[in-house]
């Protein structure tokens, strides 16, 4: 298939590039030449502009930082270069309202679109082992999911027009909470005497167990994997965090729902990025919590 794929950022480019290896043809644009320089050297096309990566495609991809550049991106451009018969597929993480109004903007226009944001980082975008939470009508993610099955482990279809995005933000809400609990627990049990790796040993098999816990524990030892044994280094920073649970308290406020919890931990976030430690691992927190 002919596929047009705006924004190869860090997201991105891995996923453009699974997508030129299962066959396709890609036509890539990116602001950002050194973006664009790296999927050109690993097989796709790049287009000087958005509507001319679009211009013809069966399939239009977009992975941009935030609402705002998708928006543009659509009513600006791609929602008239599109082919009628075109998929509309936005992995960005963006806000639930206007994922949504895209969403039906393009069926008034008689486009198939789905909202899929991501979950998984850098490596699984390269690996092509992310999971898609697929927003949209049943038609669009039936054709969108044979491309998305090309760039991840997991496609799995949340409802209509947004609720890729709900479902995106409410798992990384208890994502964000469950870290800084975890977090706390172990400095608590650090300052009780209670050795981590015991109190690992008994607590991911006991009522405090969480994915937090056993596959991302915040301290080195206990899990080898998790970015505690590098000091922090890479995983999923702790400014992508605080995005999305600025969007979850957005969409709360919009919703009337009460999510004090995600509140606190969106503050706590905050506190950290504010610190200087927005690139490090978000399960970096137990260092701030420690004191
Ligand atoms: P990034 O900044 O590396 O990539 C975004 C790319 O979009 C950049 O290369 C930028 O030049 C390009 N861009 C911006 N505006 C553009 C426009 N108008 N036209 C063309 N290109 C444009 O960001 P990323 O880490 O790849 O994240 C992309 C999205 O994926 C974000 O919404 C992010 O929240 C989400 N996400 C990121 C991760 C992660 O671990 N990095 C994980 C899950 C989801």
């Amino acid at each position: 298939m002919h596929i047009a794929f705006i924004g190869v950022g860090n997201m991105g480019g891995g996923m453009a590039l699974n997508l030129v290896k299962a066959g396709h043809d890609v036509r890539a644009f990116d602001l950002s030449a050194d973006a664009l320089a790296r999927v050109t050297a690993g097989g796709a096309t790049a287009a000087a502009s958005a509507g001319e990566a679009a211009d013809g495609a069966d399939v239009i991809v977009t992975m941009l930082p935030a609402g705002t550049h998708v928006r543009a991106a659509y009513e600006a451009t791609l929602f008239a270069a599109a082919r009628a018969d075109a998929v509309l597929i936005d992995c960005s993480t963006i806000d639930v309202e206007t994922a949504r109004s895209l969403g039906e903007a393009a069926a008034a226009r008689g486009l198939a679109m789905v909202d899929a944001p991501v979950s998984g980082g850098t490596a699984a975008a390269d690996a092509g082992t992310l999971t898609f939470m697929v927003g949209g009508p049943a038609a669009a993610f039936a054709a969108a999911q044979p491309i998305l099955v090309n760039m991840g482990k997991a496609v799995i279809h949340a409802g209509g027009a947004g609720m890729g995005q709900a479902a995106k933000i409410c798992n990384n809400m208890i994502l964000g909470a469950t870290m800084i609990a975890t977090a706390e627990a172990f400095v608590l049990a650090e300052k009780l005497g209670l050795e981590a790796q015991t109190f690992f040993d008994i607590s991911s098999k006991a009522s405090g167990q969480s994915w937090s816990m056993t596959s991302y524990c915040p301290v080195p030892g206990p899990v080898p994997t998790s970015p505690a044994n590098r000091d922090y280094a890479g995983g999923f920073a702790a400014a992508l965090m605080l995005k999305d649970l600025k969007l979850a308290a957005q969409a709360a406020a919009t919703a009337g729902a009460s999510t004090p919890m995600g509140g606190q931990a969106e503050s706590l976030y905050q506190l950290l990025v504010n610190n200087g430690f927005g690139s490090d691992d978000f399960s970096g927190i137990i260092r701030m919590l420690r004191g």
